[in-house]
């Protein structure tokens, strides 16, 4: 039986898959098998960045797979050197041109650095024009958040950031909640890293339940109404990964689950001068 997932609406009226799938770090020659067999095992939202460089693939499978495009709902993010009014315009058009649609779904400034103003103002128009239903940010803190919601006309409709038990991001949600922005959690596995899978609490939480580690993971999320984008190339924990909406943490889950945040990101700090200053010279193809 295909699992129902169910769908959120955003400040705009746009209705998002809760769970999707995520094909960061899928290389291009594998990504095509990938998205397929994740459409075959019932995901309908993918998310994309023209800095994953498997776009191209990921469009393959859409077409391959013969699902209505209205069933689909598709994630793709914009690169820092592509930032600013006319390039934002000309990196959408190729973005596009490489997954073969003629309307996206949800697209996001995939960082908040360099002339993220520029872009995040070229892609309020096209929004207006109907080729993106959405728009939204990725790994914007608080306080670049609250700045790009005070100074723009239109409100981001998601956030997506690092979000998994290790690293909860209460004070964020709070933020996004009060503003209306939906939050997506990117790396809700914690990429497998920290002992992620054999972690105590999480494995007694999921011996309770029946269930596996990731399955408890992921449900954290989604019962917080949290859009998430688990990445996996195995068809069997692809399935794993989307059977989590037949049962229900406890309030004493929550609590011992609680416990693990360490308020920091286990995989890269946006705080770091050098980090952002190595992020900003990142060029892809796009
Ligand atoms: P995840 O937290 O989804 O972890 C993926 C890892 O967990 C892979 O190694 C995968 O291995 C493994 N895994 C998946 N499911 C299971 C399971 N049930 N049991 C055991 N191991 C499992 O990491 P991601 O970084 O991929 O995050 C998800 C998505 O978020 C990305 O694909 C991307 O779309 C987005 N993202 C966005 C970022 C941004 O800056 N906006 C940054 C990073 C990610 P295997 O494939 O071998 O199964």
């Amino acid at each position: 039986m295909t699992t129902q997932i169910p769908y959120v609406t955003l400040n705009n009226g746009v209705r998002m898959p809760l769970l999707g799938f995520g094909v960061f770090q899928i290389p291009d020659d594998q990504t095509q098998q990938a998205v397929e067999d994740a459409l075959e095992a019932g995901y309908r939202l993918i998310d994309t960045a023209a800095a994953y460089e498997n776009e191209r693939a990921v469009g393959r499978a859409i077409a391959a797979s013969g699902i209505p495009r209205d069933e689909l709902f598709v994630t793709t993010k914009l690169w820092i050197q592509d930032y600013g009014q006319d390039s934002t315009e000309r990196a959408f058009d190729r973005s596009l041109d490489r997954l073969g649609l003629d309307h996206l779904d949800l697209y996001l400034i995939h960082q908040p650095f360099g002339d993220y103003y520029g872009a995040w103002r070229a892609m309020e128009d096209p929004s207006r024009a109907g080729r993106i239903r959405a728009i939204g940010v990725s790994n914007f803190y608080p306080d670049r958040l609250a700045d790009l919601i005070t100074h723009n006309e239109i409100v981001p409709a998601v956030n997506q950031i690092e979000t998994h038990v290790f690293f909860q991001r209460t004070d964020d949600h709070e933020l996004m909640r009060e503003h209306g922005v939906r939050h997506e959690a990117w790396g809700p596995l914690s990429q497998g890293g920290q002992g992620f899978f054999d972690n105590p609490v999480l494995a007694d939480i999921a011996r309770t339940h029946g269930k596996s580690v990731a399955q408890i993971a992921l449900r954290w999320l989604v019962q917080q109404e949290i859009v998430v984008i688990p990445k996996s190339v195995r068809p069997q924990r692809m399935a794993e990964n989307l059977d989590v909406f037949d049962f229900q943490l406890t309030k004493d889950d929550m609590a011992r689950i609680a416990d693990l945040d360490t308020g920091r990101s286990q995989v890269f700090d946006h705080h770091d001068p050098a980090g952002v200053k190595w992020l900003g010279g990142v060029r892809f193809d796009t």
